[in-house]
């Protein structure tokens, strides 16, 4: 059966009291027990019943079984938020004493979760350029727990060779984990790339129409230990399970998944080509671009147009400024995959509070708008982004 008929049509385990053709949601902290015996079975973890909603809840299981199913993965957990999945994921594995070693491209609170959180806690960082293998190589130690990438960076929109990066990674017998966020998982096969775990940010493509707050963690070839450490401890102890009426919402947003992203991709490839051709904008990236630098990696992993984010380079803030607001389309707003197209100037926003040599060492340039493209007809957003230039 086809992906997407798979994320219309998969069946949850139990018929539904009254026949409900979608999942109901199931508003409940906790489940009542026949008898003693089945709450022990249910409480050590060794049946299916669910015992309380911060830890099992059946609107939440039904969004993981469904991503199980469209990934072939050995576990799904749901969490609250994109942070959530990956600060649990990274506590899951990492402990005093050992390193992460990972690139200094990452999402900001990604950075500053391993670069300042978890260095509190005696976890350390070592930061290399993840597509220069010999430079990994040479970044491994026997303290290594781990190797940490984002499949496309934000905004610099770099691409490593992951069935590389990941051979090196178990040579070392290390796991590569991997953000997922930028690409979703309907287009391509994280387990034959090599990935080990993927984590998510399901605010983004997955919940469709910016509804809703959540994140997912995909086990693809994990030990038992960490399988169950990631529901017995780190849902039990940190609490961070996504909340039912999120995976209802986000469950929706799974069925159009592979039809949204269809279009909005068309529309990146079309706006990116129109923009390169517009005067004022002195470059665009996109990696579906053929001139793009990472152009060949990026459609031979993701297919030949890899995600709905584009950046532009203009003169200099100012041009940056202006161009942000003459838009009347376009959202000023940050997130991504919406519906709706967004643009944002990172330098000043999300990297805000970030120093000047501090931009430079992540190569956040403040001449770049990032742009996320959604749902719209594609004519309207060229439209607005010619209008927009001419200030
Ligand atoms: C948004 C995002 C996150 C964080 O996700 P939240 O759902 O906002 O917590 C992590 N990684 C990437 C690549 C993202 O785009």
């Amino acid at each position: 059966m086809q992906k997407q008929t798979k994320a219309i049509h998969f069946d949850y385990q139990r018929p539904d009291a009254y026949g409900a053709l979608s999942m109901p949601v199931y508003h409940c902290a906790a489940y009542e027990f026949e008898n003693a015996a089945d709450m022990v079975e249910s409480f050590c973890g060794r049946s299916d019943m669910p015992d309380y909603s911060r830890v099992t809840n059946p609107t939440v299981t039904y969004f993981e079984r469904k991503i199980q199913a469209l990934t072939k993965a050995q576990d799904v957990v749901a969490f609250s938020s994109g942070m959530a999945a990956i600060s649990n994921t990274l506590f899951c594995l990492a402990a005093s004493g050992r390193t992460i070693l990972t690139s200094r491209h990452l999402f900001g609170n990604t950075l500053a979760l391993i670069n300042g959180t978890m260095r509190r806690f005696g976890v350390e960082v070592v930061f290399c350029d993840l597509t220069d293998l010999n430079a990994v190589e040479a970044a491994i130690s026997e303290k290594t727990c781990c190797i940490f990438m984002e499949i496309m960076t934000n905004p610099q929109l770099e691409v490593v060779d992951i069935p590389a990066l990941s051979s090196l990674a178990h040579k070392h017998r290390l796991p590569l984990i991997a953000d997922t966020t930028m690409v979703p998982f309907t287009v391509f096969d994280g387990k034959a790339l090599g990935i080990d775990v993927e984590v998510v940010s399901s605010t983004k493509y997955i919940s469709g129409g910016a509804t809703s707050i959540g994140g997912i963690v995909i086990e693809h070839s994990v030990n038992p230990e960490f399988k169950q450490r990631m529901r017995q401890e780190m849902l039990m102890n940190f609490g961070a399970y996504m909340t039912p009426h999120v995976a209802y919402m986000q469950t929706l947003g799974l069925e159009t998944l592979a039809v949204r992203y269809e279009k909005q991709t068309q529309n990146a490839l079309l706006l990116a080509e129109a923009l390169e051709k517009m005067p004022g904008v002195k470059a665009v990236r996109y990696p579906g671009l053929p001139n793009d630098a990472f152009h060949h990696v990026a459609t031979r992993q993701f297919g030949a147009r890899p995600g709905a984010m584009i950046t532009m380079e203009l003169a200099d803030k100012e041009s940056c400024f202006a161009f942000l607001d003459r838009l009347n389309l376009i959202r000023r707003a940050t997130n991504l995959f919406d519906n709706r197209s967004l643009a944002i100037h990172p330098a000043s926003t999300i990297f805000g509070n970030f120093t000047e040599e501090q931009r430079r060492s992540i190569d956040i340039s403040d001449r770049i708008i990032r742009l996320s493209v959604g749902l719209e007809a594609v004519e309207d957003l060229i439209e607005d982004v010619r209008q927009a230039l001419e200030a």
